[in-house]
Parts: C-alpha cells; sequence; structure tokens
C-alpha cells in the first residue's frame, strides 16, 4: 500500500503565460510502523527545491520579457544571445535562462550595446536572503559547521562550501555603504530586537571596536578672559589592551549627536560595519554617560579604570606612609593600608558593591579619628568619600577589570594607558593591587 502525494503549483504572469508545477511525492505504508509519519526533511527539501525552480524560472522569464520591451516604441529588442545562468537561492540553486537584450535601433540609432535583463534583479548571483542567512549563522559559528547546517535542513548543495559562508559574511559587512549604514542605524537604534541580527564580525572577542573618550578643560591663554573650553578628545579603534593605531579626534562641540556621529564615522574607517559589540571607556562626565544610550547596540559603557585608579593612588600613599613610619593615626587605623587596597581589589574586580561596604566603615573610622587633629586622616577622609561618590554614581559602568584585563581587552583609554607607561615606565602601578 502506498499514497502518493501530489503538489501542484500555479502561477500566471500579465502575459497570460501560466506556469504549473507538480512535485510527487511517495509514501509507502510500510515506514509507517518504523514511525515515518509526516513529510521528513528530506522530502520538505524535495519539495522546496522543485518549487523554487518553478517559480524562479517563471519570474525570471517574465522579467525578461518585460525588459525585451522597448518603452519607447514598445517593439520587441533584438535578441544578442542567450547563455545560463544559476541563481543561488535558500531553497537551492536555479538554472535559468539568461538573455541578452540589443538596445532599440530605431530609438538609440548609431549605439550598439546590449545589457542582460536578469543582471538588475539579481546581481549577485545569490539572493539577498541567502547572503544575510549564510552571514548570521558565519557570526555565530565556525564557517566549515555554518555551511554544515545549511545542507542539514535546506535543499543547498555541497557546492556551498565554508569558503562560500565566509565570503558571503565579509562581504555583508563590506556591502552596506556609508548612506545605507546611517539610514539603518536610526531606525534600528531604538529597536529592541536589534541584537538578535548582531554579528560578531570575524577576528575574534580580542577585536572589539572600542571608543575611548575623555572631556578636558583648557584654561583660555588670555588670563583676563574667564572662559574656559570643555573639549572632547576620543580615539576610535579596534582591538585590545596595547594595540596601537585607531582614529582620533578632538572637538569643542560638546551636542551627544554630533559626538556621536564623530565616533560613529571614525569607528567606520577602522572597519566598524554596524555590527558587533561596541564598548565605550570613559570618565564620568555627564555628557559622555549618555554617549553610550545614543549608540547602537549592543555598546557597553566602562569607566576608564584610569580614572579609578587615579583616585585611590593618593589614598594608598598616604596609607602606606601612615603604616611604614607608625606615625600617630596608626594605633587607630593599623590596617588602613590593607583596607583601601581591598576596597581596590574590588573594584578592580567589578565588585562594587563590595567596595562600597568596604569604604563606608572605613570612612566612619577616619570620621572618628580625624579629632586628632591629623592633616593626613583629614585628607584621607575627603578623598575616600569622593571616591564612594564616584562609585555610587557610575555603578552600572564599573565592570570586572580584571577578567578584561587577563582576556587581553582595553581597561582604559588608550590615552591613559600611554600617560601611565610614561609616568611609570609600565602599566603595572595601574593595574596590579
Ligand atoms: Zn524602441
Amino acid at each position: 500500500m502506498a499514497v502518493e502525494w501530489t503538489i501542484t503549483i500555479e502561477g500566471r504572469n500579465e502575459f497570460g503565460d501560466t506556469c504549473r508545477k507538480e512535485v510527487r511525492i511517495d509514501k509507502s505504508w510500510k515506514g509507517l510502523s518504523d514511525g515515518d509519519i509526516g513529510l521528513s526533511i528530506a522530502d520538505g527539501k524535495k519539495i522546496m527545491a522543485a518549487l523554487q525552480i518553478a517559480v524562479v524560472s517563471h519570474e525570471a522569464e517574465t522579467y525578461s520579457l518585460f525588459r525585451r520591451v522597448c518603452p519607447d516604441c514598445h517593439t520587441f529588442r533584438p535578441v544578442k544571445g542567450y547563455t545560463t545562468r544559476k541563481i543561488r537561492t535558500v531553497f537551492g540553486t536555479v538554472e535559468v535562462r539568461n538573455p541578452r537584450w540589443m538596445l532599440c535601433r530605431d530609438c538609440h540609432p548609431g549605439m550598439v550595446a546590449a545589457f542582460a535583463p536578469l543582471n538588475e534583479i539579481c546581481p549577485d548571483r545569490a539572493t539577498p536572503e541567502l547572503f544575510e542567512l549564510t552571514a548570521r549563522l558565519g557570526s555565530m559559528m565556525p564557517y566549515r559547521q555554518a555551511a554544515k547546517v545549511l545542507g542539514e535542513f535546506l535543499p543547498i548543495e555541497p557546492t556551498e562550501t565554508y569558503a562560500t559562508v565566509r565570503k558571503r559574511t565579509i562581504r555583508v559587512g563590506e556591502r552596506l555603504d556609508e548612506q545605507n549604514a546611517k539610514e539603518e542605524r536610526r531606525a534600528r537604534a531604538q529597536r529592541d530586537d536589534r541584537s538578535q541580527l548582531e554579528m560578531q564580525l570575524p577576528g575574534g572577542r580580542r577585536k572589539e571596536f572600542v571608543i575611548s573618550i575623555d572631556t578636558a578643560h583648557v584654561r583660555s591663554a588670555d588670563p583676563n578672559s574667564a572662559r574656559n573650553f570643555e573639549l572632547v578628545v576620543a580615539r576610535c579603534g579596534r582591538g585590545g589592551r596595547g594595540d596601537v593605531g585607531g582614529r582620533y579626534f578632538v572637538t569643542s562641540n560638546t551636542d551627544q549627536a554630533a559626538i556621536r556621529d564623530r565616533a560613529l564615522h571614525a569607528l567606520q574607517q577602522e572597519g566598524y560595519c554596524d555590527f558587533g559589540n561596541v564598548t565605550v571607556i570613559s570618565d564620568g562626565a555627564e555628557i559622555l554617560k549618555r554617549l553610550p544610550r545614543a549608540m547602537l547596540k549592543p555598546t557597553a559603557h566602562i569607566i576608564d579604570w584610569f580614572h579609578i585608579a587615579m583616585k585611590i593612588q593618593p589614598m594608598q600613599q598616604i596609607a602606606d606612609h601612615i603604616v611604614r613610619s607608625q606615625s600617630d593615626p596608626f594605633e587607630v587605623l593599623p590596617t588602613i593600608d590593607r583596607d583601601i587596597r581591598s576596597v581596590k581589589w574590588r573594584l578592580w574586580h567589578g565588585r562594587v558593591d563590595g567596595a562600597i561596604r568596604g569604604l563606608q566603615p572605613l570612612l566612619a573610622r577616619l570620621k572618628d579619628s580625624q579629632s586628632a587633629g591629623e592633616f593626613s586622616i583629614a585628607r584621607l577622609y575627603s578623598l575616600a568619600s569622593q571616591l564612594l561618590t564616584y562609585v555610587h554614581s557610575n555603578r552600572g559602568a564599573i565592570v570586572n577589570y580584571g577578567k578584561r584585563y587577563r582576556a587581553g581587552l582595553r581597561v582604559a583609554s588608550a590615552l591613559a594607558e600611554c600617560q601611565s607607561a610614561r609616568n611609570w615606565g609600565s602599566d603595572s602601578v595601574l593595574m596590579t593591587l
């Protein structure tokens, strides 16, 4: 016993041509007891491949015919010749007739030129959907595996090798030109589901895009002028800690949209195609805090470790001095150096709550000891409360720096990295605990 299934697809174009295609599936009852119920993936591939051949061929023929008519005199254009062309789709490759039409001799006297109409509807020989699908899979798994997965579910022939997947992934990334990218950016920035379409560009996590950005106050050169400038200094680049290069820009325009556009433009010159993670490293300045929210998702904001370290360093120096010299405050604060080191350790590992829990009793003890009138205690108290305020107001952007550091990722702006390297010979002063 067997059942023969017939699937029929029928199309009619405006010229009155009809196209009819039948796909037959034989299902024997023998397999039913083996659990062979319903259509299988193989059946699905067979059906979709057959239907796709019918639809693509019909569309290609119809479009070619439509383009054969000269729009000026409404007669058929002369035939230059026919070749075949393969159009790759998610449901298989379809080989179609690829005509070349001449320009109409009456309407274009003296001009001998021909064109292939199919170039107009499928310039890439693969549909945009196949491009995007391959690119998306290629961004989630190794190219070789992506090619395999595609062939697993879709009637895509084995010639869709991993090299093809790789080529398409990279090509899709390259193809969004400036204009396109700008429009996409505006439209998509708000959309939550955008993250699902994100692709990590080839090259691994270490190759994240980083905007390190700082504000600088510049006093007017004229001592009588009260005018100060606020400058925004940014570096936009790709790569991890210590990687050189990148684009710099300086602007006195502190308008958020202007900074964002400058930064995105610079990133694009570094190869950013609106995909992949962007990390903004900045100090806690208000104008810079808003920048990551204006960027495309996923954008992470990280407080520059340099700014945290530079707040702790003077505290550490005072505490070390107290302990080393065993001066008066030592009696009331015997573990002050270790207490501060522990706060730094917690911040370095992104343990913000722990750091706050460590700072609060420290501040209380410093306050109690202030009666001793010791200058170093007053100074420590002031520095510690500044640090607490800074940590509180930036808590969402204090991350596990240790983890990033060990992964080779940036934890400070490139300028800060340079600065610390110049001042102390290496970045170890800021990083070690
Ligand atoms: Zn004509």
